[in-house]
């Protein structure tokens, strides 16, 4: 799935890029764009359909907000096209700019004179309304009302009931006494002291004011970025819950999303395929007992509580939810008890086992398995060995050697068989 995922984002978002960062593309050319995304990342193809666990809402969220970093076609559109409109606000020397500031700024046009350009730049109007801000240093180009220059936005969503029409026209240096204080006496009525409390905190300038200015407060630079106006346009479904810690556990990119369909709950196991209808069981096919839900599977189930007992795993308490169990366990760094690899690198490798070795009973493939703790050590010291910094911190009976055929480091596999107090 990791290689799929990258390869969305190289190919089709990159290729259709191109083409959105000129034009506003039809509703169904983007339905089209992440039909053929989704159903590539899950496998699915014309003839033969496959299960998309994670919704596509949720998929299209950065990686931060618990999505895969992939961009949705309809929400990418409107970022770039937020990029021209921003553009046309600040790059003042750009002729394209000169030529759409005099055909459509200067004059009032009728609707259906306008370019194609200029009306796709319109579906991105909610982006620079939440995006930008301005700075306040005249106040003589802010509408003390109507734009949005403090910490509360804009202001005239917060009153509700008629204005007078020289409320409605103040201008923020009207508020705004010649030695730089606030100066809320102008208004026809009195304003919240709430409200108040929070312009006050406006910083003014007391001497070389200059011009008011626009700046994007989507960015801590000021600055316009396509990153986060796609992260605007796609507001109403962010995730409060920071996702991050998956991006980093230490562990291959396919184990990464494997964690990240975990910390979801949407995973191919039989409470979830039982709810979707393509199952009629639910119950646990390893202690036959219990629903087979994502925690019950990695968490409480006695052959996991088994493993993780064998594994010495770090204490949690066991009112913990499972995003919290999985998020801690996975930046856990301290030494574990197998040659002081990090707890978090042989943690991500037994789920990663116990997954797997779930699929094989069910499945009923007669290979063998070897020892599961050999199985996961082994995989996390060579992973310890070949991808971490710090390999002199491996202590105990770690004796790597060289393949001589993959020339690659492998930890000394009859070391780590050596008896172990569990
Ligand atoms: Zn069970």
């Amino acid at each position: 799935m990791a290689a799929r995922v990258t390869l969305v984002n190289s190919v089709v978002a990159s290729t259709a890029s191109y083409y959105m960062q000129a034009m506003k593309m039809s509703v169904s050319t983007l339905n089209e764009l992440d039909r053929i995304s989704r159903n590539f990342i899950w496998g699915s193809t014309n003839e033969r359909r496959k299960l998309h666990y994670v919704n596509w809402e949720t998929v299209t969220n950065s990686k931060e907000n618990g999505g895969l970093g992939i961009k949705a076609a309809k929400h990418l559109n409107e970022a770039f096209m937020a990029k021209l409109s921003w553009e046309v606000i600040h790059n003042d020397a750009a002729l394209w700019v000169q030529v759409l500031r005099n055909k459509y700024l200067m004059h009032n046009r009728s609707p259906s004179n306008q370019s194609g350009l200029w009306k796709g730049m319109g579906i991105s109007s909610h982006i620079l309304n939440k995006g930008i801000k301005w700075v306040v240093r005249d106040g003589s180009r802010v509408s003390f009302w109507l734009d949005n220059w403090s910490d509360l936005g804009i202001l005239r969503e917060l009153i509700s009931g008629p204005f007078t029409i020289n409320d409605a026209q103040l201008m923020v240096k009207d508020l705004i006494t010649e030695d730089g204080i606030w100066d809320f006496s102008h208004l026809s009525f009195s304003l919240p002291e709430s409200i108040c409390q929070v312009l006050r905190a406006v910083p003014l300038q007391l001497y070389s004011r200059g011009e008011d200015c626009i700046v994007w407060k989507g960015d801590s630079s000021g600055k316009f970025t396509t990153k986060s106006a796609y992260q605007i346009a796609k507001t109403n479904s962010t995730i409060d819950v920071p996702w991050r810690w998956i991006w980093k556990a230490p562990t291959y990119p396919k184990i990464q999303c494997f964690l990240w369909q975990m910390a979801h709950q949407k995973l191919a196991t039989n409470s979830f395929l039982n709810c979707i209808g393509l199952q009629p069981l639910s119950t646990c096919p390893i202690c036959n007992s219990q629903p087979e839900t994502v925690e019950h599977l990695f968490r409480l189930c006695p052959a996991a509580v088994a493993l993780w007992n064998q594994l010495q795993t770090p204490l949690s308490p066991s009112q913990m939810s499972f995003f919290d169990w999985l998020r801690t366990n996975c930046a856990n760094r301290d030494p574990s008890h197998f040659m002081n690899i990090p707890w978090n690198i042989i943690f991500c490798f037994t789920v990663w086992f116990h997954w797997n070795a779930r699929n094989l009973k069910v499945f009923g493939s007669d290979k063998p398995f070897k020892d599961p703790i050999l199985s996961i050590v082994e995989r996390a010291a060579e992973y310890f060995a070949l991808y971490c910094n710090e390999p002199q911190t491996i202590c105990g009976p770690v004796n790597l050697f060289v393949d001589r055929e993959t020339n690659v480091s492998r930890p000394f596999v009859e070391e780590l068989n050596a008896p172990r107090d569990v």
